[in-house]
């Protein structure tokens, strides 16, 4: 953590309030019980003059988000993008050794493994995740990156070819200390393979889904590149991807040293300029759709919200919508019949919806934006109600969207 107040990224130390969220959940606790605490945290959003990177200063404590949550499993996302990542890599050095940092329950090292690297370790600090690749015959610890768990792992495996680093970044605060780590594990020349969320669409639409699961620093593709020259490594490629709401990635090559703080450091104007529009577009979107679920609720509208994952419970406490949703339905399993954080309201799945939902239903997709037909389909096919219906999450336009869904309430009066 740092101690003095200053930019994780540039180390700037005059940094601006943009907003704050109050009452957040804990996003991957999913509590068993009603009366199971769910914990609730004021967040504020800072950005960096110097650089511009929007992060959060004063963050949730990181034992309190990551290492109690039993249902923080990403196997089932199947990512399909994986292999295009990998071969992008393998493209650049044969496969050799790889760790992959964040493995969490290692469907990314059952892929590396199929792909060819010979030696592949695992690091992911949620143990129950950790337990579940183990089980799957691989070599993980159960630990943060720090520098003492990178000369421990060394030490053990010696240095990596290919360090991967998917979805990991965005949730560290101390980003030199961390990417000293990185070093270490690395062979000379070694090749990083980062991929973060791609929030600037998100940011341009006002989407408040971007500031998901308690991420601590939001990377335009710039601020990334400047990341990753700063801490010593040269971008060899670049990729986008359409998941979680879209993805950039990019393979790149340890230097010798890391470079100065300010070599490669981006102008800030654009990037803060961005922010204070999205901070207006935000608080709009906000409004627009809570407004959206009152209104639809005096004409006769139940409620569902339609995937409980971290970027839906978000949504929820941001919009201060919690106590007008009738349902929680998600497909996945472990989450079934356990509580979303933030409300009070049992996750169930679809069939338990069947005849309950009344003639007349608003349902808020909290689904990735190239699922969302599919979701629709199975609505339909369950539920006998009028629907209506509003895209919640980047790159759909949910500003658009919550006009159609009145346009639809208004059709079928
Ligand atoms: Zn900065």
């Amino acid at each position: 953590m740092n101690n003095v107040r200053q930019c994780c990224l540039c180390g700037g130390k005059d940094l601006v309030p943009l907003f704050k969220l109050d009452s957040l959940p804990i996003s991957h606790y999913l509590r068993k019980k009603l009366d199971d605490p769910d914990p609730r945290f004021t967040v504020g959003f800072e950005c960096c003059k110097s650089c511009g990177l929007l992060q959060i200063v004063d963050a949730i404590p990181a034992d309190l988000i990551y290492s109690q949550a039993d249902t923080y499993t990403t196997g089932f996302q199947r990512p399909r993008h994986l292999e295009d990542l990998i071969t992008t890599a393998v493209a650049r050095c044969d496969p050799g050794s790889a760790i992959d940092v964040g493995c969490n329950d290692g469907a990314l090292m059952e892929a590396l493994g199929r792909a060819g690297y010979t030696t592949v370790v695992g690091l992911e600090p949620n143990a129950i995740a950790a337990e579940i690749a183990r089980k799957k015959g691989h070599k993980v610890y159960t630990s943060y990156l720090d520098q003492k768990a990178a000369d421990d792992i060394v030490a053990e495996c010696g240095r990596f070819d290919a360090l991967y680093l998917r979805h990991v970044v965005e949730h560290v605060s101390d980003l030199e200390r961390f990417f000293a780590a990185v070093r270490t594990l690395l062979n000379p020349e070694g090749l990083l393979i980062l991929e973060l969320p791609d929030v600037e669409e998100g940011f341009a639409l006002g989407s408040p889904a971007i500031l998901w699961e308690e991420h601590v620093n939001y990377f335009t593709q710039a601020l990334a590149e400047y990341m990753l020259c700063r801490f010593g490594f040269r971008v060899l490629d670049r990729r986008k991807y359409v998941f979680g709401g879209g993805s950039f990635a990019f393979v790149a090559q340890m230097e010798a040293a890391p470079a100065a703080a300010t070599a490669g450091r981006p102008d800030s104007a654009p990037t803060v300029a961005l922010l204070q529009d999205f901070v207006a577009r935000m608080q709009r979107q906000k409004q627009e759709l809570s407004s959206l679920v009152s209104q639809a609720r005096s004409a006769g509208y139940k409620v569902v919200m339609y995937g409980a994952a971290p970027r839906s419970c978000l949504m929820v406490s941001v919009c201060q919508i919690a106590d007008m949703i009738d349902f929680v339905v998600d497909d996945r399993q472990d989450i079934q019949d356990r509580l979303m954080p933030g409300t009070q309201l049992f996750v169930r799945p679809l069939d338990t919806l069947a005849g309950t939902t009344g003639d007349k239903l608003l349902c808020l997709l909290g689904v990735g934006s190239e699922n969302e037909f599919k979701v629709r389909a199975k609505l339909e096919k369950a539920v006998g109600a009028k629907l209506a219906y509003v895209s919640l999450f980047p790159p759909r336009n949910t500003l658009d969207s919550v006009d159609d869904a009145r346009r639809a309430i208004a059709a079928h009066k």
